[in-house]
This record gives structure tokens, sequence and C-alpha cells, in this order.
């Protein structure tokens, strides 16, 4: 069972308490964007009516509390990846933001014809589509490490890709489609061995396994805000100090600035030549008070009890007659994908929701890894703690009552 009162979680998240076609919700699309918790709800409001101000911090005081708010926020960031500077936490948009960041500024000032960039064969478009635009541009071969028929990444093969052409890899530590978990570390490594440098993808990952950017040893790293239980429209680059400052910004304007004259601009270092413009500054602040939220379940006791969830529905499905699981890796996070013989994944959706349930249905961004096993969409329920074995027994058996009236 849970290690905590899953109840009482559940009395945290005000939109738990929807109901939807007249049946209680149940939020089973937590691979899209997770729910927030009436702490980070609060914390936003907090800002608004206490704190609001553009954030230069000896103007005023309420620019002064903006301001300690902002970089606290970053500081939280910090921790809960374990980085080893504030200063190589960068906010942006989300992850997708990230990966473009990376791309359009070391991508674009440090590669050139016929570099390699290895992706692996489980990517979001998010961490494909920026590399092939790069790619157009400079010439550049793209390499993809393939998988088995459970999901997971084929090492071997991928020793075989590395050469001395390489210049990034660059991949997810969850699949989003699948939940497979990668041997980040192991990937990271001998990437590094063969020279190049390496991007994770921790869009997936940060709700449901502890970070850690100094053990992983990678370069850069990235994750969005709404998929930890914090708000839309932020998220974070994390990257090497040295390597950030080396890097020149993508974007001009104020905040990046030491001085601009009209012939001459002078940046700052990291992080604020990486954030032009005035940014999100009260969901960054939300975003912290969701890594509190998280810090105070603990990351491990959230990964133990979701671990628990996916394998009592991992039971459920794979016996349900038709129901073919797609991923089945024995290292998963979250996630559940399948299609059920005799109907459509969109019609397993609608029907879901007819009784309140919310999955995903569709080629979750990630049609290379779905077109691997034959597919063009699964239908994706994916968990969080929030989440209960009766949310799974209703999603079962409304499963089950498909079945009987279609065979
Ligand atoms: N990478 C992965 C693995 C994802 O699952 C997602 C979101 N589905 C993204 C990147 C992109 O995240 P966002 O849309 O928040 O930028």
């Amino acid at each position: 069972g849970a290690p905590f009162d899953v109840n009482l979680i559940k009395r945290d998240f005000p939109i738990l308490q929807e109901k939807v076609n007249g049946r209680p919700l149940i939020w089973l699309d937590n691979a899209a964007t997770t729910q927030k918790p009436k702490q980070v709800i609060d914390r936003i409001t907090y800002f608004y009516e206490h704190e609001n101000s553009n954030i230069h911090r000896a103007a005023h005081e309420l620019a002064a509390r903006a301001t300690d708010a902002y970089e606290g926020a970053r500081k939280k960031v910090q921790t809960f990846l374990n980085a080893g500077s504030v200063n190589e936490i960068i906010f942006v948009r989300g992850a997708t933001e990230a990966i473009n960041l990376v791309a359009k500024t070391w991508g674009e000032q440090n590669l050139s014809a016929r570099d390699e960039i290895i992706l692996s064969n489980l990517e979001h478009h998010a961490n494909i589509v920026p590399w092939q635009q790069l790619g157009a541009k400079k010439g550049l071969k793209i390499r993809v490490i393939p998988v088995d028929d459970d999901g997971q990444i084929l090492l071997d093969e991928y020793a075989k890709l590395l050469n001395s052409k390489t210049r990034l890899v660059s991949f997810t530590q969850v699949s989003n489609a699948l939940g497979t978990v990668t041997p980040a570390k192991r990937i990271v490594e001998m990437a590094h061995a063969a020279g190049a440098k390496v991007l994770v993808d921790g869009a997936q990952s940060v709700s449901h396994l502890r970070s850690d950017v100094r053990a992983l040893n990678c370069d850069w790293f990235v994750f969005s805000g709404h998929k930890v239980f914090g708000p839309t429209g932020i998220g974070v680059l994390y990257g090497k100090e040295d390597l950030l400052n080396q890097t020149q910004p993508w974007q001009g304007g104020g905040n990046v600035i030491q001085d601009v004259t009209f012939e001459f601009t002078r940046f700052h270092d990291a992080p604020n030549r990486f954030e032009a413009g005035t940014g999100n500054i009260a969901d960054a602040v939300g975003l912290g008070s969701a890594i509190d939220y998280v810090n105070k379940i603990g990351i491990d006791v959230i990964h133990q009890y979701e671990h628990y969830l996916l394998v009592y529905a991992t039971g459920l499905l794979k016996d349900i007659p038709g129901l073919r699981l797609i991923g089945t890796a024995p290292d998963k996070a979250s996630v559940l994908s399948f299609v059920f013989a005799g109907y459509k994944t969109e019609e397993v959706g609608a029907a879901l929701n007819e009784e309140g349930i919310a999955v995903r249905s569709g080629h979750h961004c990630a049609q290379p890894i779905l077109r691997r096993f034959g597919v063009e969409t699964t239908v994706r329920p994916s968990l969080a703690f929030y989440n209960t074995c009766s949310d799974v027994d209703v999603l079962v058996e409304i499963l089950y009552r498909l079945r009987s009236t279609r065979r």
C-alpha cells in the first residue's frame, strides 16, 4: 500500500474533487501534465497579492521581495537537481524551450558539417525536431539508438554509433510513450568517453525518480514545471557552469547584459545571460513551491509507491483479453501504453472519459517509437502519487466492460 495517506494527499489537489460526466475525476494523464496542489496555487496568488514586481533587487521593497522569491525558487531547483551552483539553473518556458536553447546556441556555435548527433528511438518530438532543424542547416548526421522489443535501449548498438565525429548525445531519462527508464549514467559515461557532450531530457523523470545532475554528470538537463506539479509556462535548463559561460546567449535584451553601447554588448555570466527580458517570475516561484511539496512527501517514497501502483496496474491490464501492452521493460516509471483489439485508441479514450477517467490516446508526440512497435497511437494511462489502486480498478473494470460488448 501507500507509505503515506493518499486520501489526505488527494485533498491537497482541488481539481481532483471535480466531477466529469457525473463521476469523480480520475486523473491518469500525468505524463501529459500533472495537477497542482493548493500549496502551489496559493503561492502564486500570494506572489501577486504581496510580492509582485519586476526583479531588480535594489529599486524598492516589492522588487526585493520578488527578487528574493524568484532567486529562492532557483535555489530550490538547484537543490532538487543536486546541481553544484545556482548559476547553473536557467528558467525557461519548459523542456521544449530548453532543448531549443541548447540547439540554437551551443549547437549553432559549435557544430559543423558531418558532425554527428546521437538520439534514442524513444525521444519525444521536442528532442528530435530541434536537432533535425540544426542538422538540415549545418549538414549534420543524426543517428538513432535502437531499442529492443521491450522498449529498452540497446547499449551495444549505441556503442557502435559512437565515434570521433559524435559531438552530442541527447536522450530521455524516461520515455513518455512507454515509460522505459533508460540507463542514463551509462549512456553519459560512454558519450563522454567518445568526447561528446550530453543532454538529458528529464521531462518525464523529475516527478518519479530522484534527479542528480552531478551523479549523472550530464552537460545539460531539462525539465518542465507543469509535469512536476508546478505551473505551465515555466521550466528549467541546467547546464554546467563553464559550458554555459562559454556559450553565447540566444536572445538579446534586458537582464542579459553588463554593458551596452550601440557598438557593443558585454553579457552577464549564467544564469542571466540566458534570461533575456522579463521572465515568468510568478510561475518560477510556483515551481519552487511544487518542489517543496514533492520534497515533503519525499521523492524516494513517491518512487516506491508509484512502482507498486505500476506493478499492480500492469498485472491487471496484461490479463485483459485483446489488450497489448507496449513497453514492457523491467525498469519503468509511471506510464502504461496499450492498444485494444476491436477498438480504436480514441474510442477507448472516449469510453473512459464517459466514466470520468482522463487518459491520453494518441501518438504522444513520440511517433518514431510507436512506429517501432507497429502502431500509430496508443492508449496511455500514466500515474502519479495521488493515484490509487482503486483508480486502477475503475480503469480495468471499464476495459473489461468494453471487452464484453465487442469481440
Ligand atoms: N520531453 C519529454 C520526454 C516529454 O514527455 C515532454 C512533454 N510531453 C517534453 C519533452 C516537452 O515538454 P514541454 O511540452 O513541457 O516543453
